[in-house]
């Protein structure tokens, strides 16, 4: 069911995703959804962890582009300490791909090495299917989603459980995912 929408792996949070295991599948480049995914919905910080995550993997060479559906105000504050360091593109319009292929224009990214990191089915791993690029799952760091969201959240998790029992997505560390 919807098989071409499945993220190639599945991760509980975006700390549970190696850099050394990146590396290894020849990813140089990071897309990382925002919210949800760094940040709580309405926080203006990043979760510490993932704020120290994405430091290392700036300090290990990666180059990381953030993208949020938020507008550029909020963003930009949750990334304030990282913006000399990252690209960000808010409003991102996923998973519509105008503003996302022009960052990766700019950015220089090569697809085959770029990796989609997001919580939700629907807009970040669609976008990463639409781009042509690999897609890393992980679930949402704070539960408390927008109506339309929550809906879809229902769904995805049917949808995960699913992809994982047929083999089309792994799991990473950390990710104990079952239907609730
Ligand atoms: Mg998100």
């Amino acid at each position: 069911m919807l098989g071409f929408l499945a993220p190639d792996y599945l991760a509980e949070r975006i700390t549970d995703i190696s850099l050394d295991f990146l590396s290894k599948n020849e990813i140089r480049n990071l897309i990382i959804d925002l919210d949800n995914t760094l940040a709580k919905r309405d926080a203006d910080f990043l979760e510490g962890d993932c704020y120290r995550w994405l430091k290392e993997a700036k300090r290990k060479g990666f180059n990381l582009m953030i993208v949020s559906n938020n507008w550029q105000l909020r963003a930009n504050r949750a990334l304030l300490d990282l913006s000399n360091e990252v690209e960000v593109i808010a409003p991102a319009g996923k998973p519509f791909l105008k503003r996302l292929k022009k960052g990766i224009k700019r950015m220089n990214f090569d697809r085959n090495f770029t990796v989609f990191i997001g919580d939700q089915v629907f807009t970040d791993i669609l976008g990463a299917k639409r781009l042509g690029v690999k897609s890393i799952l992980v679930l949402p760091l704070s539960s408390y989603d927008l109506p339309h969201t929550r809906f879809l959240r229902k769904i995805e998790k049917k949808l995960i459980s699913r992809w994982i029992e047929k083999g089309k997505t792994q799991k990473l560390l950390g990710s104990d995912y079952k239907v609730q």
